[in-house]
Order: C-alpha cells, then structure tokens, then sequence
C-alpha cells in the first residue's frame, strides 16, 4: 500500500465525513437537530458538525435494534450465514483501509503510519477472526443418564450497547462488534465525542457487506446522554465498554437502577514494566520499555507506565532508553515520518501537563522532555517525557496519565519488584523482562495483571482474552473466544424421554 505523504494528503483533502446518526440502516439527524463539533487535534480547528443524539435518538435506535432482534433476521441466521456477511464486512474495510485510517488519524491525531499498519489490519483481523471462528464453536451436552437429554446451549444476549473511547476509534468499536454480531446480536454503538467518523463509515459498510439494516447503530454524542441513555434503557441487555474506571463505574450504577442488564467493563491501568538484574540484552528492553510507553502518545490502557528496574541495571538501561526516545518524532500525524502525534484534545494535555508538574513537584527527577512542543500548529502535543528517582506512593505512579510519561522505580530484589508491581488500584497489564525461565514463569504467576508479557511488550492478539484484574476491569474479556461469554446467555434445555 502506498503511503508516502502526497497520497496521504490526496486522501484526505477527498474524505466526505459521515456526520449523522445511523439508526435502522439510514444516516439520520438528532431528532432535537442538534450537532456538535468534532476537532482536529493537531490544529485545534473544527473538521466537521456531528448530530448529538441523547435519549430520544437512543430510544430509536434501541427499538429498531429490538425489533430486529426478535424478527430472527441475524440472530436466527445461520452461523455460517453470518460468517460470509461479517467476512464481506473485514474485506470492505479492508479494501478502504486508507479512508479509515486517514480519519482516525485526522480526528484523533494518531500517526497515521500506526493507522495503515496497526489499527485498520487489526480492525479487519478481529471481524475476520469472529466471523471464522462462529460456525466453528459447539455447544454441549450433560452427563445424564439415559431418560434424560441436558442441553447446554449459547443463545445471543440480545441488545448490546456498545460505549467505547477515543484512543483506538475503528479497534475499540471492532472489539465490541466482532463478538457481538458474530454471536447474532443486534447492536448499538456510541463512539467516544472525539471520534464519530470511523464508527459512522464503519457502520455504513456493514450494511454495504450484507448486514440486515438495524443490527448495528450508531448513536454520536456525549456520555452523559447519549451513553447514560444506553446504560438506563430497559430494552438494552448487555453494555459492553471500554473507558476510564471512574466513568465504568457508573454503569454498574445504571444496570443496578435499571433492568441488571449485563455489564462489561475494560477500563484503565498503571501497568508495570519488570527489569531483572540479569537481563543481557539491554538494547532490547529498552526498544520495548519506549514503545510501551510512547506507542500512540501514551494514550494506551495498557502503557508501560511504571519501569521498575533493578538497581544494577538502571542507569545503563535508562541511558538507552533516553537515546531511543529521542528518536520518537513529534509531529503532523499524517506524516508518515511521525512517531507521536498529538494529544486527544486540550484538556486532555492540559491533565497530562499537570502530572508532569505533580512528578516535579514531588522531587522526582526529570531526565528528558517535559513539555508541551508545536504549539505554533495550534495542535496539543507533548514530547516524551521520562522521570527518574520516582517513588511508587507519588501520584505520577499511581494514576493513570494516559500521556507520554514514564516513571522508573528502582528495587533491589525480587519480592521489592512484586511488591511494587501490584501495588497499585490497576491490573490490566505487565512486562517482565528476565534472562531466568524460573523467574519469568514465578513473576507472571505473582502479578496481578491480566496479560503478562515476558521479554516483550505485548497484549496478545486476537487468540488471546484481554481484560483487567482488580480496577482495570469488570465482568469478561475482549478478545478470543472468551470474548463470545460477554455477548451470550446459556440456556439449559432439560428433556425427559418416557
Ligand atoms: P471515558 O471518559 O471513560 O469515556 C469512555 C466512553 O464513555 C465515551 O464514549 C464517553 O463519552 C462515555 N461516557 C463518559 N461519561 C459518561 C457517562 N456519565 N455515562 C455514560 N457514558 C459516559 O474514557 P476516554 O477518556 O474516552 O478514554 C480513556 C480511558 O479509556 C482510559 O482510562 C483508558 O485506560 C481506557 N481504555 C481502556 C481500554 C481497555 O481495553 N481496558 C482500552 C482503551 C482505553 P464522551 O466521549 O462523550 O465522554
Ligand atoms: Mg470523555
């Protein structure tokens, strides 16, 4: 795929956004007519007017997605039915990867070169993988004795409302409706306030790809409306999100006020990143320790946010660490030469500004960055930022800063590092990086995080659950087949034969 800046830049001066709510297969207005602009984070200046749906925009969608649902149109088709459609749907986002990703990167100030690498090939590998895997899956049958028949089958949940953020647009919204449709639900989706765009033509395209109109919606606008909506709604059965833990927290709240609807929640982290005194390779560590904590501004649940070193190797690593970030480009996200791009909005790197100033505050020692760069472009951008000297109990270890700022911690043996490690409300993700199988297998099992990666920084791929322990999450797991539990009831059928 070409992706030099004169076709990046052909791209997007040809883009027509989708700017209204999608609800029964057709774009539609708010019904109050409302809009709400969307930005470019890399100029400060308004892209486009999207529609602000709140509850009565909700309420239709939510009844279309019903009615669909109880009609049997997808969830009653075959498995193998759906699968073609869902495989329809990967290739057509497939074929316009360059559309999507020049949007993502445009309204989130991504890089686009993650954009066409990262995000779109793995937004057509989630909707590929649940398609394929849909027409593959069993149910089971109970050890009864021979008068009786134990069915134990998987039934779509029903209505699944989807509430995702603004950090991986078109992947956080594939997460959710890979799992979802596969298993034969009907679904409505409210992307963060930041990132309507891919959602919208996301939308559109799977119903190009075959989709029965009113499976899947897409309701634009603001959390406390359009997703508290969603959260209320009696006729929603499931919510899946992905968010901060404190706007999670909410919808617990929600379900309990409202019908105990199911509720999944991936939520933050202060993931950790476990240097070993015998690792030999030191250039390695460091070229994963920079990419866990700068890949996509920092702004990643699963981070490497806190290194914890051990006190023999850490001047030698952070020196190669500082050397490697210095190579991390700031700049314009749709030049493909850009390694870090800007921060989601002005707020947002006003609050990572402020963790900076916190970490200084409380004696921690800055070793590189720490400032907001390019503010002549009138974007919000932030360049890596390291502190050294951090104690575990400052606030830059403790809260999620969801920004290119990472705190190292010094330990002196291995119960210190765990001790360390799992110190903290969070348990999304880890690293460890160790030269000892012994080690690496005794840490992976000590640490409280939902994927430990070993001598890497990884999440895993589409084979593999991802969700948090403790304050990182709620209630299942994305990814892999354990995904399908979210957006599935067991039923038991129990026969008698005379
Ligand atoms: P957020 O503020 O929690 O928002 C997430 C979604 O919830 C958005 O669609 C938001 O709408 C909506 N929302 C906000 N307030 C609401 C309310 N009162 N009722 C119902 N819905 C509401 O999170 P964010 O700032 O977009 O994203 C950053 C967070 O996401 C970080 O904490 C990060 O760790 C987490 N994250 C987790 C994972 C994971 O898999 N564990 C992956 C990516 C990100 P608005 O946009 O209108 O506010
Ligand atoms: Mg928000």
């Amino acid at each position: 795929m070409k992706m030099d800046k004169a076709t990046i830049a052909d791209v997007a001066s040809k883009l027509k956004f989708r700017t209204q709510a999608f609800i029964n297969g057709k774009f539609v207005d708010a019904v109050s007519g409302r809009t709400f602009p969307t930005e470019k984070p890399a100029n400060g200046q308004a892209l486009a007017q999207i529609a602000e749906c709140d509850e009565k925009d909700v309420n239709l969608a939510v009844q279309s997605a019903r009615e669909t649902f109880e009609k049997g149109l997808w969830s009653q088709m075959s498995p193998a039915d759906r699968k073609h459609v869902l495989l329809n749907f990967a290739d057509l986002i497939e074929k316009n990867t360059m559309e999507l990703a020049v949007l993502d990167a445009l309204e989130a100030g991504k890089p686009i070169t993650d954009c066409i690498t990262i995000d779109v090939p793995e937004t057509v590998d989630c909707i590929r993988w649940h398609a394929e895997a849909v027409d593959k899956l069993y149910d089971q049958i109970s050890p009864t004795g021979p008068d009786n028949l134990g069915l134990i089958v998987r039934e779509p949940i029903g209505v699944v409302g989807a509430v995702i953020p603004w950090n991986f647009p078109a992947l956080m919204a594939a997460w959710k409706l890979g799992p979802a449709l596969a298993t034969g639900n009907s679904v409505v989706l409210k992307p963060a306030e930041q990132t309507s765009l891919s959602a919208l033509r996301l939308a559109e395209l799977a119903v190009e790809a075959g989709l029965p109109d009113g499976i899947l919606n897409v309701v634009p606008g603001f959390g406390e409306t359009a997703g508290q909506a969603l959260g209320r709604h009696t006729a929603v059965d499931a919510v899946t999100f992905t968010g901060s833990t404190e706007v999670g927290r909410m919808f617990l709240k929600y379900s309990a006020e409202s019908n105990l609807k199911r509720i999944v929640l991936e939520c933050g982290g202060k993931s950790p990143q476990i240097v070993m005194a015998d690792v030999a390779n030191l250039d390695s560590v460091a070229e994963h320790a920079v990419n866990a904590i700068f890949w996509n501004m920092g702004e990643n649940c699963s981070a490497g946010s806190r290194l914890i070193v051990h006190k023999k190797v850490k001047d030698a690593l952070l020196e190669r660490i500082v050397k490697l970030s210095k190579q991390w480009t700031v700049g314009d996200p749709l030049d493909p030469a850009t390694k870090i791009g800007s921060m989601i909005e002005k707020a947002h790197m006003e609050k990572v500004l402020s963790y900076i100033e916190a970490g200084k505050a409380e004696d921690a020692n800055l070793v590189l960055g720490g400032n907001r760069v390019l503010a002549d472009s009138g974007g919000y951008f932030v360049e890596p930022t390291i502190f050294d000297n951090v104690d575990n109990k400052m606030k830059i270890a403790q809260e999620e800063i969801f920004g290119p700022v990472l705190a190292t911690i010094a330990f002196d043996d291995e119960e210190q590092a765990i001790a360390l490690a799992n110190n903290t409300t969070y348990g999304l993700a880890a690293s460890l990086y160790t030269d000892n199988v012994n080690v690496a297998h005794r840490l992976a099992r000590a640490i409280k995080a939902g994927t430990v990666s070993v001598n890497c920084y990884s999440e895993g791929d589409m084979t593999t659950p991802f969700g948090g322990f403790k304050q990182s999450g709620f209630g299942g797991r994305d990814n892999a087949v354990h995904a399908h539990d979210q957006y599935t009831e067991i039923k038991t059928i129990w026969m008698q034969f005379s």
